[in-house]
């Protein structure tokens, strides 16, 4: 039995598949606080956006999130727990920065596009639940991790899988150690988790994923469309024409 699967307060839905009790308080307020938009209202063509910044903005929510998270990973014994926490660009830093404030760990930055300083290792293209205009590569800076570094890789969302991939190939190109995936929310219908273990025969099937909740613990209730919206106009006004509404 792994360290992961004896601690308690959390349950393993499929193997190496972990969430927070999905009864628990905490489970409930992060779930309750997640709003998500239609695509009408959303960045990206997807049935639900979840938006991450309705849990940053709500101070409690936001801190009980970071806690359970390094809680889990100080609960480790010393010799298996993380040395650097590892981010995505973009809302990975929201969630990573001060999950290795709070453990006390160097926090590396994983890039799009090669818009890092410096020498760069850059991933296999990937794809991801929507499609971009071309497909994205994700970049880390040579010497960030070495192969004495344990790395938990964080992200906001997991769905089919193709970013938390990217991660996973950079961490073993510098011959460093995943200690565990980690996002807010996972969609298990787009089969992320078991991309990642079906990974190039598996290498990457004993590596724990963790997502605080699923996307059937947020309701229907929780869209953030605005209710009083013509659909004809545009959901981004002008700042010049602010003045006039
Ligand atoms: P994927 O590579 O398909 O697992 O998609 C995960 C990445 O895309 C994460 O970095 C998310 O920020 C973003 N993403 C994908 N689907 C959604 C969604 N439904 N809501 C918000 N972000 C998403």
């Amino acid at each position: 039995m792994t360290e992961f699967a004896k601690m308690s307060g959390f349950t393993e839905v499929s193997p190496n598949y972990f969430t927070l009790n999905k009864d628990s308080p905490k489970a409930k307020l992060i779930a309750e606080a997640f709003q998500w938009y239609s695509p009408k209202f959303s960045p990206k063509d997807v049935p639900r956006f979840y938006d991450v910044s309705s849990l940053t903005e709500k101070p409690e929510v936001f801190s009980t999130m970071t806690n359970v998270i390094a809680d889990r990973y100080r609960a480790l014994p010393k010799d298996q727990q993380p040395t650097h926490i590892i981010g995505y660009d973009a809302r990975g830093f929201i969630i990573g920065a001060p999950l290795a404030v709070a453990l006390g760990l160097p926090f590396v930055l994983l890039r799009k596009a090669e818009k890092s300083p410096g020498l760069l290792v850059k991933s296999d293209p990937y794809a991801k639940e929507y499609t971009e205009k071309a497909p994205d590569t994700m970049v880390i800076r040579q010497g960030a991790i070495d192969s004495t570094s344990r790395v938990v890789l964080i992200d906001d969302l997991i769905a089919t899988g193709g970013t938390a991939v990217s991660g996973f190939q950079l961490v073993e190109a510098l011959g460093a150690k995943v200690v565990e995936f980690c996002a807010c929310i996972g969609i298990p219908f787009l089969d992320g988790v078991a991309r990642i273990h079906a990974y190039q025969d598996g290498k990457f099937k004993n590596v724990p994923i963790f997502t605080l909740i699923h996307d059937s613990q947020v309701k229907d209730e929780n869209c953030g469309d605005p209710k009083e919206w013509d659909s004809n106009k545009s959901r981004v006004i002008e700042a010049s024409n602010m003045q006039s509404m």
